[in-house]
């Protein structure tokens, strides 16, 4: 995520923090502050840090049982609002969306067990729960430091199993209904769900004039209809091949072209990589970014073969959009080779998918429009 600075690296995981982060930390600081004084301020900005390493192990929960299924996690990110595990794909088989969904939650229940366990120890267990319910009024110390953490532990788990997207919950409710009925169904009912909750939730808000409960409410309704834009997304792109998709209009360059034309092609056309090809065989793709780096580097005389990439991801043109993508996005790649056999066709990037999808969008409505108006008719 840009903007977001590398903290440390967990399992091959980078654990970075966003820019706004330190937000959450000043309005600790300034809650606990405002009633204790300096060491007050000190001390809240302590549950902060406490609550967001709470947040990375909840994300590592997740992570780490998507690495045991072969997904890649490229990081994670904390956020004021919480964290965010990236994940390279989407698992695709419902019990293992399951089991990353719940394992995240699950690190909360043993991090509240182990509270509890150390609040019993220290003698300082609140048993009928008026410790926990009079928290903020309760001056710094480390049984507060305890208390605190065991009740943003449990309300972390309850929160995030609220089914609704993009909640935990939601992905756990999707991952048991596409057992029975399939991703598809799953995630449009899913979604439902969670948005029939998400209205409930706004207009108990509204009535009872809170104003941050509302937003929230707005946020979850959104995420409901994203991750159903994102499924509809996926099952249009499952249905398109890459040989319809890839730039059959490219521009190519012959190994002795010298980095000077493929600087005249950039400057003229939106085309971003370029393949080198003899003889209908592809030698390799030269990028912006190698040209650029040509450019700086005062080598921009040479030969493109100079600066041209010989190793390119290479994708068979009967591969589905949605397959294409994932490769792209899992290797981290952002240009592939399309072949049919031996065959080259020509390459494709992140934005031809992109673009295919949205006029195979448009053309879809489009479709329906016409179905309909000759319903009417
Ligand atoms: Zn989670």
């Amino acid at each position: 995520m840009r903007g977001s600075l590398r903290l440390l690296q967990v399992a091959g995981i980078d654990i970075k923090v966003h820019f706004t982060f330190p937000l959450i930390l000043l309005l600790g600081a300034f809650d606990w502050g405002s009633k204790y004084g300096a060491s007050g301020a000190a001390f809240g900005a302590l549950l902060m840090l406490a609550l967001f390493v709470c947040v990375v192990l909840h994300e590592l929960g997740h992570s780490l049982v998507a690495q045991r299924f072969g997904i890649p996690v490229r990081e994670i990110v904390l956020l004021p609002i919480g964290g965010v595990a990236m994940l390279g794909k989407m698992p695709r088989k419902p019990v293992q969306e399951l089991l990353i969904a719940i394992a995240g939650p699950l690190v909360n229940v043993v991090l509240a067990i182990g509270l509890v366990f150390a609040l019993g120890v220290r003698g300082d267990l609140p048993l009928d729960g008026s410790g926990l319910l009079a928290l903020s009024k309760a001056a710094p110390s480390v049984e507060t430091l305890l208390q605190w953490l065991l009740a943003a532990n449990v309300s972390l788990f309850v929160f995030n199993l609220i089914p609704a997207f993009p909640m935990d919950g939601g992905r756990i409710l999707r991952a048991v209904l596409a057992m029975f009925l399939g991703f598809s169904r799953g995630t449009k009912i899913a979604a439902g769900v969670g948005q029939v909750l998400a209205l409930g939730l706004g207009l108990y808000a509204i009535f009872n004039g809170q104003i941050l409960l509302a937003l929230v409410a707005a946020f979850v309704f959104m995420g409901a209809g994203q991750e159903r834009a994102v499924e509809e997304a996926r099952t249009l792109l499952s249905t398109l091949r890459l040989g319809d998709a890839y730039n059959k209009h490219a521009l190519t360059l012959a190994p002795g072209d010298s980095v000077h034309r493929v600087i005249d092609y950039l400057l003229t056309s939106y085309q971003p990589d370029f393949a080198v090809v003899l003889g209908g065989r592809l030698l390799g793709v030269v990028t912006r970014d190698a040209v650029l780096q040509a450019l700086a580097a005062g080598t921009d005389d040479n030969y493109v073969t100079g600066i041209m990439n010989r190793e390119i991801l290479r994708l068979e043109a009967g591969l589905s959009l949605a397959e294409a993508r994932e490769k792209l996005a899992e290797l981290g790649v952002p240009v592939a080779a399309v072949f049919e056999g031996e065959h080259y066709l020509g390459l494709v990037n992140q934005e031809d998918i992109n673009e295919a999808l949205h006029i195979a969008a448009f053309l879809r409505i489009a479709q329906e429009r016409k179905a309909g108006s000759l319903f009417a008719a």
